[in-house]
């Protein structure tokens, strides 16, 4: 990596974070470094406009009501779904079901696919490098159906050693769930290449793409995959909403996650006729100002330009990393390849939950701990890291004052 040509010029990040109110504060006395993006990103003004213009005019359920505020807040939360179904190249916006974030995308999946599809000593594979969303929701459907849940391992650099995967990929196979970008690591897999073997032995592939879908343009007909979760919160829009992606073939023989109104065409106390796609998968009164706020956060990285995004974190992380590999002392975790979004590391002699406090002091905002990613902790040997986070919206300075903040916590602990 090098440090000698500079970032270019392809987005403008200060006037970027000029429309992210949350950035414009003082954190004790100092300006606000934020590096934890990958927890959750910040709010730009048009999704907070968004979400206002729903409470100050929209405010109603949708779906069911004839009224005029009923009918907005119908046409802006679907036209949110539009977009998202857009982002993501959906084929239609019938594959897109509205969720509380990738956790329940996830837990969606296990629960009514895995549900269905599941027997005594078939496999689920999974990843050495997934978070406890990817985990524990195969766990659970494991041991309920008396099957197994097998782990492609990685290597020190943490990629995946693909060579293995071949070698658990077999007709027992039923679903494969990777993540595609590592939100301890930042290490990108090659998620075509694995969605393609998982096919070839007739299983189903989920890709996690909490932490893609904020870095880098989604394809998911190019991806191959037959489910895609994602969270609205890393990528500029509110808490509580996500998407969850599915092929259209396997929705319609899915049965309901949750059940109440909304999911149902009729109900009798005799039967039930369940409704169409997506809203089958969607029982209740749903998120609706977090969905109408999500479609604009899309609109917003659109007009930002994935695309660039992608391009202009990439020569961002290259920097940070050259920036803090010249620490002394400090010992990068995760050096694959292929990267994004996240640079987690340790320092000598400082507890990262020491090391968090200090440059939170410092105005710095980033994330120490396990990440919801134990079992990464566990192959490389700590209970923690210090994860610096990015999104497009940081630049060359915000390393800086990291760097400088280290350098300073080393000092107080020498
Ligand atoms: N998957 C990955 C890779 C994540 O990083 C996260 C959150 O950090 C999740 C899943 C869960 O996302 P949420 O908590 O928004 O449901």
């Amino acid at each position: 990596m090098t440090t000698a040509t500079a970032v270019p010029d392809r987005l403008d990040t200060k006037a970027l974070r000029a429309e992210f109110p949350a950035l414009q504060q003082l954190v004790h006395g100092r300006p606000l470094v934020y590096l934890d993006n990958a927890a959750s990103s910040q709010t730009p003004r048009p999704v907070i406009d968004a979400l206002l213009e729903y409470y100050e005019k929209d405010r109603s359920n949708v779906h069911r009501g004839v009224h005029e505020l009923s009918q907005r807040a119908t046409d802006k939360y679907e036209s949110a779904r539009l977009r998202v179904q857009q982002f993501l190249n959906a084929a239609e916006p019938e594959e897109v079901v509205w969720t509380r974030g990738a956790t329940e995308s996830i837990n969606l999946v296990a629960a009514s696919w895995g549900r269905t599809h599941l027997g005594a000593g078939d496999d689920v594979i999974i990843s050495a490098m997934e978070h406890h969303s990817n985990i524990v929701p195969w766990q659970i459907l494991c041991q309920e159906k008396g099957a197994n849940l097998r782990v492609i391992p990685m290597n020190v650099a943490g990629e995946l050693l693909v060579s293995e995967y071949d070698s658990l990929l077999s007709p027992r196979t039923k679903i494969v769930a990777v993540t595609q970008v590592s939100n301890a690591l930042g290490t990108v897999n090659p998620v075509q290449e694995i969605a393609a073997k998982a096919h070839a032995v007739g299983a189903v592939c989920l890709v996690d793409g909490a932490q893609a879908a904020p870095h880098m343009p989604v394809d998911v007909q190019a991806l191959g995959c037959d489910f895609f979760a994602l969270s609205g919160h890393k990528m500029c829009g509110p808490t509580g909403i996500g998407a969850l992606y599915a092929r259209r073939a396997l929705l319609e023989e899915m049965p309901p996650y949750q059940s109440g109104g909304d999911m149902i065409s009729s109900v009798s106390f005799e039967k039930t006729v369940y409704n169409d796609l997506p809203y089958r998968f969607e029982a209740g009164t749903p998120m609706i100002a977090a969905a109408i706020g999500m479609g604009a956060a899309v609109d917003y990285l659109n007009r930002v330009g994935m695309d660039q995004i992608a391009a202009y974190e990439a020569e961002l992380l290259a920097y940070g990393a050259d920036k803090l590999g010249a620490i002394q002392g400090l010992r990068p975790i995760g050096t694959a390849k292929d990267k994004a979004g996240v640079l987690s590391f340790e320092v000598e002699g400082i507890h990262p939950a020491d090391l968090g406090t200090i440059l939170d002091r410092q105005g710095i905002a980033l994330r120490v701990g396990h990440h919801c990613a134990e079992p990464v902790m566990q192959f490389y040997g700590v209970s923690a890291t210090t994860r610096a986070s990015i999104a497009f919206y940081n630049d060359r300075e915000d390393f800086d004052a990291l760097a400088d903040a280290i350098e300073t916590a080393k000092e107080i602990f020498a």
